[in-house]
């Protein structure tokens, strides 16, 4: 019997959740769900995959139940199917809908954008912040900083902000992006050209600020002077200005303390490294976009291999799709495996963690791990502790920030400094490249296990 049919009662469901939630997230989530069909007591939805199903279930479920009881009068359970999408039509309805879409912003790269951004522990609140920005751009956090490490997202949030305000103003709005180093050159270029004028103009009287990277304003006095105007003008307007930058604003130097508190006196937020679970869906959230297809075992492949950066793992993917289109074979496990076997050596990362680094260093020089990651300052453990530092970025993703920290609480400096001084002795003692070689080798053993 087919006496229950929920069909109508979702339908209403989107059109009152679309009022409810903005219209990113709305597209973001609901345009990816379908109705499947109807069973006693139970509303069955299609989704694309597992992980969006458990991103649904995480912030929509309890809102999507409520809506559908008060609908129908009735306590009706949602369950939910994964249907995957045939790649080949998915892509071609996106470039339809792109091409019937509004105007792109010229200074924006169409594929930064909320739609394309994986969501996942690492970046949720960052993700939520930008998505609560965009719908309310200079009322709710001004300024907005993401920091983080590199190849983590910062930029494609950044930009996905700006398409966001950019389609939501129906492109009336006047955004513009840059890096700190554009702005820098286009200030100093104004002065040359003695027409500052313009240049302040220009960027007093835009309505949103993205300006990218803001480590490159360290040693620029005259222009942080120009941009302490900028900022004020702007903040004076209630315009949304957001920042990103490689590390705490507190590690920047040569930053002016009234340019510091500003960028932080808004909301600032950490992009940290994604977990292996993100990891694989931003693969093939990746993949999805080309027409090809790639099996799971490679996904992880690569997920497991590639562990503390987006970019890494796109230029492995991209290698993988190049070689199996001129070769025009399938890609197999082995094939994979040979190919990105450079990609996964030599971007400084895999299973190495520096606290194997520690113990291995520490083991070289007989010392107790304790003391080598601890905070004593005397010779016959400071020196060991530089080899350490210097090893964990020679190996590892991690920034020297993130060294530091796990190093007795040392701050980014610090860290740079030993690696300095490593590099010195490198160049200076012929006996030192043979040490660190040594424990490299130790390290990469236990490693590869
Ligand atoms: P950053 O500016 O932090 O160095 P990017 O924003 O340039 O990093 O990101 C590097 C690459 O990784 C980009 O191609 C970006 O699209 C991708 N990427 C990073 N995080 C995600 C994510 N959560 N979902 C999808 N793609 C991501
Ligand atoms: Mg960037």
């Amino acid at each position: 019997m087919d006496s229950w049919n929920y069909e109508v009662f979702w339908k209403e469901m989107l059109n009152q959740i679309k009022n409810s939630i903005s219209k990113e997230e709305f597209s973001m989530w609901f345009n990816n769900i379908s109705y499947c069909s109807s069973e006693e007591n139970t509303l069955v939805l299609s989704v694309p995959s597992n992980f969006f199903m458990d991103q649904i279930k995480q912030r929509y479920l309890p809102l999507i139940k409520e809506t559908i009881g008060e609908l129908s009068g009735d306590k009706i359970n949602i369950s939910f199917t994964v249907v995957k999408k045939d790649i080949k039509e998915e892509s071609s309805k996106q470039k339809i809908s792109q091409t019937e879409e509004i105007k792109k912003h010229p200074d924006l790269r169409e594929d930064y954008s909320f739609k394309n951004f994986v969501v996942g522990e690492n970046n949720s609140f960052a993700l939520n912040a930008a998505l609560a920005i965009s719908n309310n751009p200079g009322k709710s956090y001004n300024p907005f900083l993401i920091y983080g490490g590199v190849g983590l997202g910062k930029t494609h949030l950044l930009q996905a902000i700006g398409h966001a305000v950019y389609e939501n103003s129906a492109s009336k709005k006047k955004i513009v992006f840059l890096t700190a180093e554009s702005f820098t050159n286009e200030f100093v270029t104004s002065l040359l050209k003695k027409n500052p004028h313009t240049f302040k103009n220009k960027y007093r009287s835009v309505d949103l600020l993205l300006i990218d990277d803001i480590h490159f304003f360290q040693n620029t006095d005259r222009v942080q002077e120009e941009l302490f105007h900028t900022f004020n003008a702007l903040y004076g307007a209630k315009k949304q200005m957001v920042f990103t930058c490689d590390r705490p604003v507190s590690e920047l130097k040569n930053i002016t303390d009234r340019m510091k508190n500003r960028f932080e006196m808004g909301l600032k937020v950490e992009l940290l490294v994604p977990d292996f679970e993100t990891r694989l869906a931003i693969l093939k959230n990746k993949v999805a976009s080309l027409n090809i297809t790639i099996a799971d075992d490679i996904f992880e492949l690569i997920a497991k291999n590639i562990t503390s950066n987006v970019r890494d793992m796109e230029s492995a993917l991209t290698k993988l799709v190049a070689y199996a289109e001129l070769v025009n074979k399938k890609i197999t496990k082995d094939i994979a495996q040979k190919q990105l076997i450079d990609i996964f050596t030599t971007t400084k990362q895999g299973n190495i963690s520096i606290d194997i680094i520690q113990k291995k260093v520490a083991e070289y020089f007989n010392l107790s791990h304790i003391d080598l990651r601890g905070k004593k300052r005397t010779k016959a453990i400071v020196f060991p502790r530089q080899i350490g530092m210097y090893i964990a970025r020679e190996l590892t993703e991690y920034s020297t920030t993130e060294i530091g920290s796990d190093f007795g609480g040392k701050d980014h400096a610090t860290v740079i400094y030993a690696i300095q001084k490593i590099e010195g002795s490198l160049k200076s003692d012929p006996s030192m490249e043979a040490v660190i070689n040594n424990i490299i080798r130790t390290i990469k053993e236990h490693s590869s296990k």
